[in-house]
């Protein structure tokens, strides 16, 4: 569907009709579409200087953001790898995770993560999001990555505990066989997103935290998507009250203009890479590392957090996300319902569940007759509209939600 330009909210088509963007366009935009604050700072950046070597070099929009991001994160994350995608940040991550152990002497090389994690499209993201299943093709060439369920939970769930406490002796079990070929564990904290909007608990999360810790794992949260308020804090690990050891940032980074990521470490990680020989560097860059423009985009965006009190707006989403689904309660295709800052989620209850479920493209040209960019994820709807969406319009897909869940039921009948 060809899209020819997009203000706030709304997407116009080629066809001259809008469509209200309540995915963010695939988990990116914060602030709304070509919000002019950000255009304008990215034009005035383009007439200054584009791009230039970050190897030796650097320059004022690099370290500007640097300090206003470091500020945001928790203490100790205060070290900046720059990037391009998502995927690459996690690659990152993963790459500095191993060599640090190498570095210090012991060298690590498996890896930890969940079943439904996803972390992008590259090598070893791949590895770490097997469990999806997307990446059959490439299974062979795949390093060692150990898998624990994922404890997913919702509104009104009281077997979370249990879930939970399966989740961790599997790992206690993992850590018995490999503890120390472990370099580090990834996860989405919070929220998984593309395995389905699963949510888990900050207790959860703070139980692994203290598992790694005692035997020197890195702890790597992927906060790609969770990144910039989509919980309802800035970050999810704010919100969980866990400080991880590495942080993947990327999608809502530059408010969704321009593609760029950043992979950021603890102060002691980064001395374990300082020395005179060159075997101790992280030997890893990238033609645009760095790029100004994106550099120019996210200043601007961190700026209009603070002055557009853009996280209230998140509140104010996340309120009626919980007043809308409390009215569907009761609904008999209604499973599994839960909000978290800007993301509202429910799970349809058809007999072929998953991410190939065959509703989700239904759905999908249902609520594009509708004008009403939705994307499920299978059985898995959900919403994540952007910050600046206005009451009334997250009202009308709300209707539009429930008109689609009627459509599915009378189907069925
Ligand atoms: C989208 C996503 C990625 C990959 O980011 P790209 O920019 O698409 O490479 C990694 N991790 C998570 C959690 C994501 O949602």
């Amino acid at each position: 569907m060809p899209v020819v330009s997009g203000r706030g909210a709304w997407l116009t088509g080629a066809d001259g009709r809008q469509y209200l963007d309540l995915i963010a366009s695939w988990w990116v935009i914060t602030h709304g579409h070509a919000h002019p604050r950000v255009a304008r700072a990215i034009a005035r950046q383009a007439e200054t200087l584009e791009q230039v070597i970050f190897a030796g070099f650097t320059h004022e929009p690099a370290v500007t953001l640097a300090r206003e991001l470091t500020a945001l994160l928790p203490p100790g994350l205060g070290r900046l790898f720059f990037s391009d995608n998502g995927s690459t940040a996690v690659e990152v991550a993963l790459k500095i995770a191993c060599q640090y152990a190498l570095n210090r002497g012991a060298p690590r090389t498996r890896f930890l993560a969940f079943e439904g994690g996803y972390h992008g499209d590259t090598f070893g993201a791949m590895a770490a999001g097997r469990s999806s299943g997307f990446f059959r093709a490439f299974e062979s060439l795949m390093f060692a990555v150990d898998t624990l369920p994922f404890p997913a939970t919702w509104e009104g769930d009281e077997a979370v505990g249990r879930r939970e406490a399966e989740s961790l002796v599997i790992l206690d079990a993992h850590l018995e066989r490999h503890g120390e070929h472990y370099a580090a564990l990834l996860v989405e904290p919070l929220i998984q997103g593309a395995g389905g909007m699963r949510f888990c608990r900050p207790e959860f999360l703070a139980a692994l935290a203290e598992r790694l810790r005692s035997r020197d794992i890195l702890l790597i949260f992927d906060e790609v998507m969770t990144g910039f308020g989509r919980t309802g804090a800035m970050f999810a690990c704010d919100k969980a009250g866990v400080v991880p050891d590495l942080i993947a940032l990327s999608k809502g980074l530059t408010a969704g203009f321009l593609p760029m990521a950043v992979t950021v470490c603890q102060e002691r990680i980064y001395e374990a890479f300082l020395g005179e020989e060159f075997a101790l560097a992280l030997a890893h860059g990238h033609s645009f590392t760095a790029n100004l423009l994106g550099c120019a985009a996210a200043v601007a965006s961190l700026e209009l957090f603070a002055e557009e009190g853009t996280l209230a707006r998140v509140a104010a989403i996340e309120a009626i996300h919980r007043e809308r689904l409390r009215g569907l309660q009761g609904h008999p295709l209604l499973r599994r319902p839960r909000v978290m800052g800007a993301v509202a989620a429910l799970d349809l209850a058809v007999a072929d569940g998953g991410y190939s479920a065959k509703v989700g493209p239904e759905l999908k040209r249902f609520f594009l007759e509708r004008g009403l960019l939705i994307r499920p994820l299978g059985n898995v709807v959900y919403l994540m509209p952007p910050y600046c969406l206005e009451a009334e319009a997250l009202h009308r897909a709300w209707d539009g939600v429930e008109a689609a869940l009627e459509w599915v039921g009378r189907r069925r009948e």
